[in-house]
């Protein structure tokens, strides 16, 4: 989605449109990449040497609590960053290395029949309708088990 787009999406809902919040969507936007609070501070130093990591961060709660982010806890204490985009696109989780912060996103077809099914035994069993789900599996990945 453009950046004048996520300037509607805001002003549509009271929020205020400020060089931060579009420094940090246009970042995210361009990028595939899960990012921390950090990398995303260092990476705008470049072009925006105003910004401050404490900016960074306020402004990454406020888009999360927005729903235009997705949190992913690196299980550091840490946390990576990536856009929510159109709910059309697969649904995908993570599997995040506890080394080096690695995050692969992957899907996988036979796991989403599973959920199907795991959704209608939930929905009968307990009456539970599941919306939305999340999985994150932490481990250590290929690499960092190779410097070993
Ligand atoms: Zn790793
Ligand atoms: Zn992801």
């Amino acid at each position: 989605m453009p950046s004048h787009n996520w300037r509607n999406r805001f002003r549509g809902r009271g929020s205020r449109w400020t060089a931060p919040r579009e420094a940090i969507l246009n970042l995210l936007i361009s990028t595939s990449k899960h990012m921390s609070a950090k990398e995303i501070y260092r990476s705008l130093l470049r072009i925006y040497p105003a910004i401050g990591l404490t900016t960074v961060y306020r402004t990454l709660d406020v888009l999360e609590q927005m729903g235009y982010l997705n949190k992913i806890p690196l299980g550091t204490g840490e946390n990576k960053y990536e856009l929510i985009t159109d709910s059309s696109e697969t649904h995908h989780h993570h599997l995040i290395c506890t080394q080096c912060g690695r995050i692969i996103d992957y899907t996988d077809f036979e796991e989403s029949e599973l959920i199907k099914k795991a959704e209608q035994t939930l929905k009968t069993k307990h009456g539970f309708k599941i919306t939305d789900y999340n999985f994150e599996f932490y481990g250590i990945c290929k690499h960092c088990q190779e410097r070993r």
